[in-house]
């Protein structure tokens, strides 16, 4: 099947090179004398010889580029790189880009090959060098730009990724700002992680201007303000993220509940959470809420609580809140029946993903703002958020 696949490609390199021969050939010329090229032959040799390889070298090298070979070249290019044949490919590319002769159009198009040739080697510097010329070739500028982030993603670099989204945007006219709001996040968070918090907090300001729903920005905020001892400002931060994406809840409760604790004001936690609940009636609320009652009331008032909120809200993870607050208060046969529930409940969640991407399914335990599996920002969601009904179930 390999065999007639190569020899399918080689007779059409052969067709193109004998229609551009025939075209060029003067008309005084006689027609009954075949003037066969050396080359031809020594390739037909390789090829009869199973040397493919060195047959495909012969052939290419015999198809002039000109304007009716050079699509011909550049589709045989394409195929060595979809083939894993990078080297080849570069070398046609390489080829065509050397000849002066070759029309504006078609030397942009091979560059813009050449440089896709280079990504698919890894070798990022070159790709990069190639990519940032044709950003000032109008026919290219849009794609150049789009590799071009890709590429500073992969190698994050995220400054020079920040200024490509921005001559993207100038070019297309498509806002990337949610993205730079990730770009100026991820060098905060570099800055943070050399206790530089000045300059983290002067990017994070950046991020909010670029993206002021970017929960991340909020999130990184309050965890740099809890770092220097800003507990009042930490909240502030954390606040808003009900706001710019509540999905995002379970992700700032906690820090919220620590910045109380540090100010000894548990008070005016569950204030907030009350009101919290009301609005949002999700697992990670119910369950910092049940604690705190749990420690001011005791267990019962606790389990009735989150029980009246699974009854409304069915779900897991709230049922296994509710057992594992009850069964401190449960006796004899239901304590231990209690434990079995518990037990499974335990199970079935260790084998859930914490997250999941809502665009490609990607799923894990941590949370990635750039999913690993599509590299879509900012689609990776808590995975309780995707499993829990919302809908209050209403008795009939
Ligand atoms: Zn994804």
């Amino acid at each position: 099947m390999k065999m007639i696949k190569i020899i399918i490609f080689l007779v059409c390199i052969g067709t193109a090179w004998y229609l551009g021969r025939r075209s060029r050939q003067p008309k005084e010329q006689p027609r009954n004398k075949i003037n066969i090229p050396r080359d031809y032959l020594i390739g037909l040799n390789f090829l009869l010889n199973e040397e493919t390889d060195k047959a495909v070298d012969i052939f290419i090298k015999m198809l002039e580029v000109d304007s009716d070979t050079v699509e011909t070249h550049l589709a045989v290019g394409k195929l060595f790189r979809k083939r894993g044949e990078v080297d080849r490919a570069i070398r046609i590319h390489q080829n065509l880009i050397a000849r002066p002769q070759l029309e504006k159009v078609y030397r942009e198009q091979s560059l813009f090959e050449l440089g896709q040739d280079y990504l698919s080697a890894g070798v990022l510097d070159r790709a990069e060098r190639i990519f940032i010329e044709l950003v000032n070739a109008k026919s290219h500028s849009a794609r150049a730009l789009r590799t071009l982030i890709d590429i500073y993603q992969q190698e994050k670099d995220w400054e020079n990724a920040v200024k490509a989204a921005h001559q993207y945007e100038a070019v297309t006219r498509q806002s990337m700002q949610p993205t730079i709001a990730h770009y100026y996040c991820e060098l905060a968070e570099n800055a943070a992680h050399k206790k530089q918090f000045d300059e983290a907090i002067q990017f994070l300001k950046k991020a909010l201007s670029a993206d002021h729903a970017c929960v991340r920005a909020s999130l990184l905020q309050a965890k740099v303000l809890i770092e220097t001892g800003e507990y009042k400002l930490a909240i502030h931060s954390l606040k808003k993220i009900k706001n710019q994406n509540s999905d995002y809840l379970s992700e700032a409760i906690e820090l919220l509940a620590f910045c109380y604790e540090q100010l000894e004001d548990e008070e005016s936690l569950v204030i907030y959470l009350k009101h919290l609940l009301d609005e949002h009636p999700r697992v990670p609320v119910v369950l910092i809420l049940a604690e705190r009652i749990r420690k001011r009331k005791g267990d019962k008032v606790a389990a009735t609580f989150v029980a009246d909120y699974v009854r409304r809200y069915p779900s897991l993870r709230g049922l296994y809140t509710f057992v594992n607050i009850y069964i401190s208060s449960a006796e004899g046969r239901a304590k231990e029946d209690l434990h079995i529930l518990q037990n499974l409940m335990k199970n079935l969640l260790a084998d859930k993903s914490e997250y999941q991407c809502n665009s490609c399914g990607f799923s894990g335990k941590s949370l990635h703002w750039q999913c690993p599996g599509c590299k879509a920002w900012s689609t990776m969601l808590p995975a309780y958020r995707l499993e829990e009904k919302y809908e209050p179930v209403v008795a009939g």
